[in-house]
């Protein structure tokens, strides 16, 4: 599938082909490997007539949502941000956005690390992704991204003294990874980033120049995704996602003091494993126990929940999605489309 295309009423921003094998000295296998792992939202004209963008406190067309080349975030990454989904139920004709607050609370808490406040409390933030969607009119799934970012035109690595804005624009939004079938990992040779040199705990735009270089890595050499270790060689997360294993009926994650993003999909489960009396220990996992684990999941806002089938060509448990993770993945996925009522909590209705 090409990304940018319209299918079924979607726009597929990201491809999700299987990655084929690369053969050594394959040139124009790897290029055209590179195309496809470039994930490109394109924002072509066609894509985003309909589509407006909040920045500098008022909704504009997307198209004039401009930011200057001299921006400070632009130069050294300075900023923080969200990926928020919201499902389209066809059948209640309603968009649910999935856990807008918990996204604003920790858009303000990684704002803070970066010495910026957020010019809305996290309810306001709520109201107005509310306001955006309803001005996109979708009707399909979506994709949010709010950017908190330093928006002074000046050159200067640091912190302080310097303003910022906020900027809010979506998109329509298909799978970012294969939920369905199962994904293959790479552990990747690229350490995540430790706390005291970018916080993982963070979601900040440089930071993700670490998952990319591990995404990049992982599809290059023909896997769908990068499992990274921490400098001290324990499970952290996936590119863009928390990992969870299954060993003996029991979920296990690496803790939040293991250089991860506190994710608000991985809280989710953890809260659904609870509620099925499924057991959940948060502690560090070491590398080997991947290969051992009788299944491994994948899971993230943009992610979803992606079964991993196979790691470091090892296949986990026998190959194929275990019962645990299809039992998370079905509510999962009733649940952020508003059919589970004990769930519906989790949903802000936009229209
Ligand atoms: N880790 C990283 C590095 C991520 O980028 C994401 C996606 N936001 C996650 C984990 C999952 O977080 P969440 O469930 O809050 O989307």
């Amino acid at each position: 599938m090409r990304h940018g295309t319209r299918e079924g009423g979607s726009v597929y921003w990201f491809p999700l082909a299987a990655t084929p094998r690369l053969t050594r000295g394959a040139a124009t296998e790897e290029a055209a490997l590179l195309k496809q792992g470039t994930t490109t939202a394109t924002a072509d004209a066609d894509h985003t007539a309909n589509l407006w963008a909040y920045i500098r406190g008022g909704f504009v067309p997307l198209a004039e949502a401009q930011i200057s080349v001299t921006t400070h975030a632009f130069n050294y990454g300075t900023a923080v941000f969200e990926g928020i989904r919201a499902y389209w139920n066809a059948d209640e004709e309603q968009l649910f956005g999935l856990d807008l607050l918990a996204h604003y609370q920790r858009i303000h808490r990684s704002a803070k690390l970066l010495h910026m406040t957020v010019p809305h409390t996290p309810e306001e933030l709520v109201g107005l992704t509310v306001e955006l969607l309803r001005r996109d009119g979708l009707r399909e799934d979506a994709y949010v991204r709010p950017i908190v970012y330093k928006s002074s035109e000046s050159i200067g690595v640091r912190l302080h003294n310097l303003e910022s804005d906020l900027t809010i624009f979506a998109m329509p939004f298909g799978k970012y990874i294969d939920t369905e079938v199962g994904i293959r990992a790479q552990v990747s040779t690229w350490r995540r980033t430790d706390d005291n040199a970018i916080p993982a705990r963070a979601k900040l735009t440089g930071s993700y120049v670490n998952g990319a270089f591990a995404k990049t890595e992982a599809q290059l050499n023909g896997f769908d995704e990068a499992i990274m270790l921490t400098q001290d060689g324990h499970v952290s997360e996936g590119s863009a996602e928390n990992i969870f294993l299954v060993r003996d009926g029991v979920l296990v994650t690496p803790p939040v003091s293991d250089n991860v993003l506190e994710g608000i999909t991985r809280r989710h489960l953890m809260d659904v494993a609870g509620d099925l009396g499924i057991g959940v220990i948060e502690r560090t996992v070491d590398r080997t126990e991947l290969y051992s684990a009788d299944e491994v999941f994948l899971c993230g806002t943009g992610a979803q929940l992606a079964p991993v089938i196979e790691i470091d060509r090892r296949a986990v448990g026998d190959g194929k999605p275990g019962p645990i993770t299809r039992r998370l993945h079905k509510i999962y996925f009733d649940a952020a489309r508003g059919r589970m009522d004990a769930y519906r909590h989790w949903l802000t209705p936009i229209y």
